[in-house]
């Protein structure tokens, strides 16, 4: 693996969320500084990383799955496997033969040198640092992803809220953010490369900085970056409950680069079941935060996931959440049903719930979901809305297709093709699960 790296091929597989994508992108980059090629073929591959997420026992299983499957497609190849997985339980995975390197999210980072000057052999090497080990913000921002028009920067990692169900905490490890000049520079480079649409992203993006000054920075970083008039629009990433200020809604409303677009979790509706998951609000907090948005910022989409099937949810619980949502003003709904996470408090929690209620309940929510976009969506019928335009949706059709700054997924005939240009579009129906329109001076 010394010497020369000219013709060296690399793969690399990503599973879950936005900063485990993030961070692929940033090895990336530091492969293309060593003159490495990407190949989506394992077999041209001679490292090929694994970049894992153990969200749930599902992703856990898919990880493995995908660590699997490339040992068996290229057996010659030196096998990384990298993230939460080898973070939180590295044993699991040393019994797998094959792997050449395991290196949480501490390591992450620095993959490639520690492959490019090493020649690990098949495991028992095993490189992994506890995530409290490095306490500093150290992944450089990514220049180019693979979709041209929206770029992801990771500005934050860890979290310290240890919510009952979940194991982010013990695989990312304490509170650290990205400086503030390097989010405005990154956010130039980003605008330079051509972006228009830049996604601030985080483990627990609410509290970015919130390590160095005891508060979250959120608002004096968006102040900063205002100050730049960026020219491509902003979007943030998930934010919780307790960390959406008025001083923040004020903002979303007045600076016309920032997205129109809140994601809070909800997890639960039911007051008793938000204590048991160790979260600090009630639902009549949420009620009155979605209820302040939407009095300030009508358009804004205001997006909640929900968890169901949680432990001691009983069909009264259940309903709390079904109506509070039902109620609410929510424009989508992203629907977990719970599954028990070994490591966390949770899985051990009494009152486990039936899987096939579980299902039923998600199924519930996931109609309800659907009713809420389709409402949300029809109420800008006959009005105007500007997309960033992401190219065909169907080239055969002479459609393209694009988002607008509040997540409405919008499909316009178009005789030409339209990607990463802003462009104004009549909206006319609600067609599948997109809003359909004219474009305005086509
Ligand atoms: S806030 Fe809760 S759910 Fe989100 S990452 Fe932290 S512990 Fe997990």
């Amino acid at each position: 693996m010394t010497g020369s790296c000219l013709s060296k091929r690399y793969k690399i597989i990503t599973l879950g969320c936005k900063v485990n994508q993030c961070e692929t992108a940033s090895i990336q980059e530091r492969f293309a500084s060593e003159d490495f090629q990407p190949t989506e073929d394992s077999l041209e591959a001679d490292i090929i990383i694994v970049n894992t997420c153990i969200v749930t026992q599902r992703a856990s299983y898919q990880s493995r799955q995908a660590i699997r499957r490339a040992i068996k497609e290229n057996p010659s190849a030196k096998i990384a496997v990298v993230g939460c997985y080898p973070q939180v339980f590295p044993e699991e995975l040393k019994r797998i033969e094959g792997i050449h390197l395991l290196a949480g999210n501490t390591d992450k980072v620095g993959i490639v040198d520690i492959l490019i000057n090493s020649d690990p052999d098949p495991l028992n090497s095993g490189h992994v640092r506890g995530t409290g080990e490095k306490n500093h913000f150290d992944t450089a921002p990514a220049k180019r992803f693979m979709e041209r028009t929206r770029a992801f920067l990771k500005i934050q990692d860890g979290c310290d809220s240890f919510c009952s169900y979940c194991i982010v905490p013990y695989a990312r490890g304490p509170i650290k953010s990205m400086k503030q000049d390097y989010v405005t520079k990154a956010i130039a480079t980003f605008s330079e490369e051509g972006y228009k649409e830049i996604v601030l992203t985080g483990i627990h993006l609410g509290k970015y900085g919130k390590e160095l000054t005891g508060k979250s920075e959120l608002v004096s970083l968006l102040k900063l970056i205002a100050k730049q008039a960026p020219p491509l629009r902003v979007r943030l990433s998930s934010l919780e409950p307790g960390e959406i200020s008025d001083e923040l809604i004020h903002m979303v409303a007045t600076e016309p680069w920032l997205c129109r677009h809140f994601h809070i979790p909800l997890q639960s509706g039911d007051k008793e079941i938000l204590k048991r998951m160790n979260r600090h609000y009630t639902p009549d907090d949420y009620e009155r935060l979605v209820i302040r948005i939407h009095e300030a910022i009508p358009d804004a989409a205001i997006g909640a996931d929900i968890i169901t099937g949680f432990p001691g949810e009983d069909e009264r619980a259940f309903n709390n959440g079904y109506s509070l949502i039902e109620d609410l003003p929510i424009s989508y709904l992203h629907v977990f049903p719970f599954s028990p996470r070994k490591g966390t408090p949770a899985a051990g929690f009494k009152g486990q719930v039936d899987t096939a209620i579980i299902k039923e309940r998600a199924q519930k929510l996931r109609e309800l979901g659907k009713n809420k976009k389709n409402l949300f969506y029809r109420s800008f019928i006959g009005k105007d809305v500007t997309l960033l335009a992401e190219g065909w949706e169907s080239e055969q059709e002479k459609t393209i297709k694009g988002l607008t700054d509040n997540y409405i997924k919008v499909v316009a005939h178009s005789e030409k093709l339209v990607r990463n240009e802003f462009i104004r579009v009549t909206a006319e129906r609600v067609h599948r699960d997109y809003l359909f329109g004219k474009i305005k001076c086509d």
